[in-house]
């Protein structure tokens, strides 16, 4: 069954402005307690932590508002939502709990 709204975390930037440590290819852990474990990861170029306990609640509280929006709507056959039909809009956050969904970089599926 398909879900309305999924929340994938893809890549791992640091949140230090002086660092530009990214890697795209660098997934967090999935699920609450998998990220709760990834709080204080420090960044392998400056040490910073690439999860803060903000942006860890932050999460916690995006993952909420998908399962209200998923729980209301209801299982959807998976051809209900062809790729075609998808759009990933990407979230940006930088450490202090503030998450910036970023419209203007939304890519819709082909
Ligand atoms: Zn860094």
């Amino acid at each position: 069954m398909a879900k309305a709204i999924e929340i994938k975390s893809k890549g791992v930037m640091c949140d230090n402005p002086a660092c530009d440590f990214l890697d795209p290819n660098m997934d967090m852990p999935s699920g609450v307690e998998g990220l709760r474990a990834f709080i204080g990861t420090p960044c392998p170029k400056c040490g910073a932590s690439l999860l803060t306990k903000e942006d860890f609640d932050s999460m916690v509280f995006m993952f909420g508002l998908a399962q209200i929006v998923n729980d209301t709507i209801g299982s959807l056959p998976e051809d209900a939502l062809p790729e075609s039909e998808r759009m990933t809009i990407p979230v940006i956050m930088d450490g202090t709990g503030s998450v910036v969904i970023n419209l203007s970089g939304a890519t819709k599926h082909e």
